[in-house]
């Protein structure tokens, strides 16, 4: 029997299409294989939606993102929309596309491949077999905390105030998804706070802890933040699954995914309580590579990977993509970002065909 999944599409600006193009062959071929069937859907966000409808979130792209199963989404924005307003730029899109979809949770791995050891700024040795992901509250924290501003005090003098603020209902539910995140991993997960410090980090861990009863295979550890930036350049490979709140979340998961070297290949997810995820790559929209067929669709294609093993439950085609991946990069196939002595250059279009050529072998 096919399973049958409706996906939208938003390949938004610059390369997006280019590397939507490839995923959208990929998703195809590995459904053909696993009988799941894509109803495929493409809608207008970023740059795109502003030419076409003037806003950069059209109400119909929300609403048809609302009615799939899973969004998969390439990039947003370029030269042409930079000197428009804040309030319509094309990345205002992408704010609302979380909001609008409650997408609390964001999964950013940091994976070393084999292949590509050499583009680490790390040595060799201690990034070898690095496999990290980092659960990022998205929502919530300091970031949206209340009060915030900037306010004239009695004296005259400015002050600047932002809050960090955690409710247990916002901590319990980025627990759980990084708890279940563990579990279709190495079942070990390590809350990162300042715990001895803040009182928002003490209600964290005590959250995490009393969540854990509920994953008895997933083993729980703690780390102070400014440990845990130490320890991921000291020696990463400790690490399984990291779930932090939004401000640690946001700078630790760039420096995870730095360790790879290679910004062509991060793949991101972000997931709600209920409805659906969006699975996007971690790069914007290249607009300097935009229509040169130079761009490195593998974070896309990853990022298709991504959806089917957290937003559609379908782990195994999910590894068929990712085996795949391995194999174009092991005969040697590189795009421009990625190259090195002695590889294959090849553009987006044909890294596309080899990655099919190794779907089918
Ligand atoms: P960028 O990630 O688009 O590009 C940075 C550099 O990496 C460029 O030299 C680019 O050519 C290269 N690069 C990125 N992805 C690549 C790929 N798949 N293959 C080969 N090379 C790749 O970041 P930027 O230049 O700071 O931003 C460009 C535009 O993208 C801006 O309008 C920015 O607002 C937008 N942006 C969007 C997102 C998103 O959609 N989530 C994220 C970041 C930036």
């Amino acid at each position: 029997m096919t399973k049958q999944y409706r996906i939208t599409l938003l390949p938004g600006d610059g390369i997006g299409p280019e590397i939507m193009a490839v995923a959208v062959n990929v998703l195809e071929a590995v459904g053909q294989q696993f009988g799941l069937t894509f109803e495929l859907t493409e809608a207008l966000i970023g740059g795109a939606a502003i030419d076409a409808t003037g806003g950069p979130l059209p109400d119909e792209t929300l609403a048809t993102c609302k009615a799939s199963d899973a969004v998969l989404l390439a990039a947003i924005g370029g030269y042409k929309w930079d000197s428009l307003p804040n309030d319509i730029r094309p990345e205002r899109g992408l704010l609302g596309l979380r909001a609008g979809l409650e997408l609390f949770a964001n999964l950013r791995p940091a994976q070393i491949l084999p292949q590509l050891i050499d583009a680490s700024s790390l040595k060799r040795e201690v990034v070898d077999g690095v496999d990290i992901m980092v659960v990022r509250e998205l929502t919530g924290g300091i970031y949206f905390g209340q009060p915030k501003g900037i306010f004239a005090t009695e004296s005259g003098e400015k002050r600047g105030v932002n809050t960090m603020v955690y409710s247990e209902s916002e901590i319990d539910r980025i627990g759980r998804v990084a708890f279940e995140t563990a579990q279709k991993r190495n079942k070990r997960l390590c809350s990162v706070d300042k715990a001895n410090v803040l009182e928002v980090s003490q209600l964290w861990r005590d959250r995490m802890i009393q969540l854990s009863a509920d994953y008895p295979d997933v083993e729980l550890t703690h780390m102070y933040v400014d440990n845990a930036a130490m320890q991921l350049v000291r020696n990463p490979k400790q690490f399984d699954t990291i779930v932090t709140g939004n401000l640690f979340g946001d700078i630790l998961s760039d420096a995870a995914a730095m360790l790879t070297g290679s910004i062509g290949m991060l793949p991101s997810a972000s997931l709600g309580a209920s409805g659906p995820g969006v699975f996007e790559p971690v790069h914007g929209s290249a607009p300097d590579i935009a229509g040169q067929d130079k761009a490195n669709p593998l974070a896309q294609v990853l990022s298709a990977a991504m959806m089917l093993r957290y937003g559609l439950n379908e782990p195994e085609a999910s590894d068929r993509i990712e085996q795949a991946v391995l194999k174009v990069l092991d005969q040697g196939y590189r795009t421009g970002d990625i190259w090195s002595e002695g590889c294959t250059a090849v553009g987006c279009k044909a890294m596309g065909d080899a990655l099919l050529k190794a779907l089918a072998a």
